[in-house]
């Protein structure tokens, strides 16, 4: 075998609430990740050239040692004593770029995988999620076969779910840039009484919704209505995404009133999606904002 092309899917975060600081200046989290069927196509195709060589359909994906594919590979063939092996991984994007949807990550997730192939490293899945770890918090998520998982500590360490529901949801996508970093760093954390890390009573972003609702979100979708899953959506990181861009509130009670439920911002933004009780519904929703927002989606668990 010398070229393979895998899948590469987005994911949401359903559930997303920040936990503390940790001495590494990365957030502890909580996260319930739902994987979407918004797919990037990863190529992948020895080269003699010695060469990590890539290529995009995308004009803002960094094509050199930027693109978290680049570092997989590079990290990869330093690892195992191959350091003159080449390849050309060709991404044809599909998952908007920055968009709060893992787009690079999964991209990383399936040339770790595409590459244990190629090169029949023979690594067991241990050894590729602590590849997956050292590249990119939501990396290893995108390792495991499973629709739904929740992430803790850096939202790194995954416990796959057996969940057999299927969302539909109406996703947009603003054209408005959010930093990662940027969101994490302006959220404060305080300590109140009998609530560990979480909540507090002072700064401006301060955490302050008690108690987890992840385990309770978790069993709603296996038992429960819609309505009683799109209560419990929740993600700490809106709170910062709409001071930065205060038009995504307006966004979401767009999205309310035309009546997608559960509207939340996915990951650090500025992503924004509601869950919707058909694939109709959701066009139709999809039909009235598409004169408006550029880049609006009909998505399924995948
Ligand atoms: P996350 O939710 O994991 O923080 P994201 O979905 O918000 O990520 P990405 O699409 O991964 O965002 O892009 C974030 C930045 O990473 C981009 O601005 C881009 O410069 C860079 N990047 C590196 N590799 C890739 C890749 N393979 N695809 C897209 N962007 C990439």
């Amino acid at each position: 075998m010398s070229q393979l092309t895998l899948n590469a899917p987005a994911k949401l975060n359903l559930y997303l609430k920040v936990i503390n600081k940790r001495p590494d200046g990365f957030h502890n989290i909580k996260t319930l990740f739902e994987r979407i069927n918004l797919i990037d196509r990863v190529g992948l195709k020895d080269n003699t050239r010695g060469e990590i060589r890539i290529t995009c359909n995308h004009p803002h994906v960094p094509l050199g040692s930027k693109n978290l594919v680049y570092r997989v590979a590079d990290l990869m063939r330093t690892n195992y004593g191959m350091p003159d092996r080449g390849v050309d991984i060709d991404i044809q994007k599909v998952i908007p770029v920055a968009a709060g949807l893992a787009g690079g990550s999964t991209n990383a997730a399936a040339v770790i995988m595409g590459l244990n192939r190629l090169w029949r490293l023979k690594l067991q899945h241990k050894d590729l999620i602590a590849i997956a770890r050292q590249i990119g918090s939501d990396v290893p998520f995108f390792l495991y076969d499973t629709s739904w998982a929740m992430g803790t500590e850096r939202g790194d360490k995954i416990r796959p779910l057996k969940i057999d529901r299927k969302l539909w949801h109406i996703l947009v996508v603003p054209k408005v840039k959010m930093h990662t970093p940027k969101v994490y760093g302006a959220i404060k954390i305080g300590k109140k009484e009998g609530q560990g890390n979480i909540g507090g009573s002072e700064g401006t972003n301060l955490l302050t919704k008690p108690g987890d609702n992840a385990n309770i979100l978790v069993h709603k979708l296996r038992n429960s209505n819609i309505i009683n899953i799109s209560s419990l959506l929740y993600n700490d990181l809106e709170k910062v995404v709409v001071q930065i861009c205060p038009r995504i509130k307006k966004l979401k009670e767009k999205l309310k009133s035309l009546n997608a439920m559960g509207v939340t911002v996915s990951g650090s933004g500025p992503s924004v999606y509601g869950l919707t009780d058909s694939e109709t519904a959701a066009k139709q929703i999809q039909a009235q904002l598409s004169n408006r927002y550029t880049q609006v989606f009909v998505v399924r668990t995948f």
